[in-house]
């Protein structure tokens, strides 16, 4: 009997649920699906519960709840200096994981080109496979994962419909530079196409701060920008997202949008119109928070012998594993989780061929201090003799 549709077949479950069971199993450390083990602020949380008690119980506008559109847009043009409309420019969605599906649904024709930066965010080549695209791939590579600008410019042709960039990045924590916006801006440019950019880490980075390549030249008018409150607001669970993008683009994003979940919680809507109206102090004290947590776990991996990257932005740190002699990440993870009680995520599921990309495996961060301290102790005791080899 038919099950799965062979174009979501090959997709599996998602290596975030495989290893949150795992490590449920071994009572492993969770350092593998990046969620917070800390809750969202109070004055968000008071506001939900208010406007529950209030009776916010019914369908929010299709597009979003006015008052957070109008937010959603205050905050762009305060962050990147980008005027755009509450009501034609700003939808909405789900999470950001809704709004990248209504993107490529919606602006993705069957056979459409979509190049996607490895390693990538697992949900973008599912996505695109919802919507008939064709995949194709750029590598950012370790250890620095500079932007591969060049092999951008040859996989960029006629067929291109959009270019899918996420900076901060999730799993490489890079930061994109200027130069770099620039360069994919150019080459979108020339060649017609659109530009998706994943912002939802907009808020944590360390050096550098972040820029919407929204904000570069002539790009406004063929950017989608995505994000969310989940990070930015430690509040995942509330799956409230939206997306950014000129009126015709808008359109084809609502086209998705209104089929896939009409609308978003209301209540929880009300709840982020007053998270986004949070002041710059809330966003310097999330960073100093990511900054010693970030330090805390590059000290736990290093007490344990291994080689971590520092990240400039998001919530993870990657290790090469190599010289620990396992067959592949995935055998190092399973060796984490059950041998050594800290579980973390392989990352070759983050490229279109697995295969050649199994060197690296990914450590979250966003969990709170005595959380990291155990699993550097765990990773201490376990690694011990495995990691202090170099070259073994
Ligand atoms: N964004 C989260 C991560 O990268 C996972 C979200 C999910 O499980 N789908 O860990």
């Amino acid at each position: 009997m038919r099950g799965t549709v062979a174009r979501l077949s090959p997709f599996g479950e998602s290596v975030f649920t495989r290893i949150s069971r795992l490590a449920a199993e071994h009572r492993a450390v969770n350092l593998g699906q990046g969620f917070p083990n800390f809750d969202g602020p109070d004055f968000v949380k008071e506001a939900a519960c208010s406007a529950i008690a209030a009776g916010h119980g019914q369908y929010a506008r299709m597009s979003g709840l006015p008052e957070l559109n109008r937010a959603i847009a205050a905050r762009f043009a305060a962050d990147h200096g980008v005027t755009v409309d509450p009501d034609r420019e700003v939808t909405v969605t789900s999470g950001c994981t809704e709004a990248i599906a209504a993107t490529m649904l919606g602006l993705v024709e069957p056979g459409d080109e979509v190049v996607l930066v490895e390693p990538f965010y697992d949900s973008y080549p599912a996505a695109i496979a919802m919507a008939g695209g064709t995949l194709r791939t750029v590598r950012m590579r370790a250890p620095d994962f500079h932007f591969p600008v060049d092999e951008l410019r040859r996989a960029v042709g006629p067929r291109t419909r959009l270019i899918l960039i996420n900076s901060p990045h999730n799993p490489t924590g890079r930061v994109l530079t200027d130069a770099e916006l620039g360069a994919i801006a150019d080459i979108a440019m020339k060649a017609g196409c659109l530009v998706v950019s994943d912002e939802v880490y907009e808020h944590i980075w360390f050096e550098r701060p972040h820029r919407s390549i929204a904000s570069l030249p002539g790009m406004a008018e063929r950017t989608i920008v995505l994000s969310s409150l989940g990070k930015t607001f430690s509040l995942t669970g509330w799956k409230i997202g939206w997306a950014v993008a000129p009126p015709h683009l808008t359109a084809g994003i609502r086209a998705a949008h209104q089929f896939l979940t009409f609308a978003t919680t209301t209540p929880l809507q009300h709840a982020a119109v007053v998270a986004l109206q949070a002041p710059a102090t809330y966003h310097e004290r999330l960073r100093a928070d990511y900054a010693a947590r970030r330090q805390a776990m590059l000290e736990a991996l290093r007490g344990a012998g291994l080689d971590p990257l520092t990240p400039q932005g998001a919530y993870f740190v990657l290790c090469d594993h190599t010289r620990l002699g396992f067959a592949g990440d995935e055998a190092f993870c399973e060796h984490l989780i059950r041998q050594v009680g800290v579980a973390a995520i392989p990352c070759s599921p983050f490229h279109a061929d697995p295969a050649g990309a199994s060197h690296l495996v990914r450590f979250a961060f966003c969990k709170d201090l005595a959380t990291i301290h155990e699993a550097g102790t765990r990773l201490k005791a376990g690694l011990r003799g495995l990691a202090a080899v170099p070259g073994s």
